[in-house]
């Protein structure tokens, strides 16, 4: 890829997956919204966190803490376990998604991926529009957020979908 590229990137993926299939499944509780993790073993509490809610950061809650000092730092924590089968799931509805607005698409991880802007460079007034675009098309069409990085190199565009979240576009 040469030009401008995207980098998209969901937020908290793990954790606003499992939150979006309790909602699904009639929970009223959005886990994005309270003190939560994906964690490890729930019975032992063994294990690590392998992702954590705003609201779990907040509390000094860090991805691959383990699950005891998680709840050692915040007592009312809710971890849920992961469900891989989901996660792949949505992981795939994503990629098919951003295929539709741009068929170059370089999957990097199960919720990262880089996207050529080059191709579609006519449709959209500025990369960050197109960027701002994705981000309000992915939440619309699937109810979590992406951060979406905007450079003309790779390892920038990555860097910048770190910067703030969630729900954000930033370029650098
Ligand atoms: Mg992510």
């Amino acid at each position: 890829m040469a030009g401008i590229i995207l980098h998209i990137d969901v937020n908290s993926a793990f954790l606003s997956w499992s939150a979006i299939k309790l909602l699904e499944e009639g929970s009223q509780t959005d886990l994005r919204l309270i003190p939560s993790i994906v964690g490890g073993d729930q019975k032992t509490r063994h294990g690590i966190v392998v992702a954590k809610s705003i609201p779990a950061k907040k509390y000094g809650i860090h991805t691959a803490d383990t699950v005891a000092s998680a709840f050692a730092k915040c007592p009312g924590l809710v971890s849920v376990p992961p469900d891989h089968a989901y996660y792949s799931e949505k992981s795939s509805q994503l990629m098919d998604y951003l295929r539709g607005i741009c068929p170059r698409i370089q999957k990097v991880s199960i919720d990262e991926c880089y996207m050529d802007f080059e191709p579609i460079r006519d449709s959209y007034p500025s990369p960050e529009a197109a960027a701002r675009a994705i981000c309000d098309g992915v939440f619309e069409t699937f109810g979590f957020t992406v951060n979406v990085g905007v450079s003309d190199r790779k390892v920038l565009a990555k860097m910048a979908s770190d910067f703030e979240k969630p729900n954000r576009v930033h370029t650098l």
